[in-house]
């Protein structure tokens, strides 16, 4: 079993779940403006904005899980700005939600100051444990699982393959180490990702 149980998501499978929650949305509840939450909505809103024709995406920034598969206690918004939505309806926006504190706070926070119309929610994908449950999701998860998304490859593979170090992994038992703790193969080279550890500073 490993440790934590994690899958790559690729490309298609995002595009594929954008379209799906979509769908939804066209039979439901068409918004004004989408509200993506930074970074992990950011890509899902451009995309579901696509395919409904939305053209007004703006972006609230909150931290959650700033190091892969654990998070902070209080979920945070970075950046708290105001800005007048009188008579629209809204649809925020993320890629998962775990805990749910996420959308909890992104939408009280909206709701406090965006004077929106309606405000409804949406992820491409809602885990079943999660405390708030969107208005709108494509697919539901029943086993935690950590989603790796392809916006996120680095940050996680860094971030997993830091804790392999950290426990004594050796540089050259790192691929098959990460294979046997997280369940699947890092989608970027091994070597690439000592590399880039190095640039940023995180390993010497
Ligand atoms: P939460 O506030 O717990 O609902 O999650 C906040 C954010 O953390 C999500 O929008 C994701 O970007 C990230 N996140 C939390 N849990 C996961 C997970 N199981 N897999 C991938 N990303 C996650």
């Amino acid at each position: 079993m490993p440790k934590i149980p994690v899958k790559v998501v690729k490309w298609d499978e995002i595009v594929d779940l954008s379209n799906r929650l979509a769908t939804k949305l066209k039979e439901a509840y068409v918004p004004d403006i989408l509200i993506a939450i930074a970074r992990g909505g950011l890509v899902p809103a451009r995309l579901v904005a696509d395919a409904l024709g939305i053209y007004d995406v703006i972006s609230i920034k909150v931290e959650h899980w700033i190091v892969t598969a654990s998070h902070t206690p209080e979920a945070r918004i970075k950046y708290p700005f105001t800005v007048d939505l009188s008579g629209k309806n809204v649809l925020i926006i993320d890629d998962i939600t775990d805990t749910g504190d996420s959308l909890i706070l992104a939408k009280n926070f909206v709701r406090e100051n965006f004077k929106a119309k309606e405000i409804r929610t949406s992820t491409l994908q809602y885990i079943v444990s999660s405390k708030y449950i969107p208005d709108y999701y494509a697919d539901t998860i029943k086993d935690w699982t950590w989603f790796m998304y392809p916006w996120n490859y680095w940050e996680d593979v860094i971030n997993l393959t830091k804790k392999l170090i950290d426990e004594g992994v050796r540089e050259d038992s790192l691929e098959e180490s990460f294979k046997e703790n997280y369940g699947s193969y890092p989608p970027i080279p091994m070597l690439s990702v000592i590399e880039e550890m190095k640039r940023r500073k995180i390993i010497a």
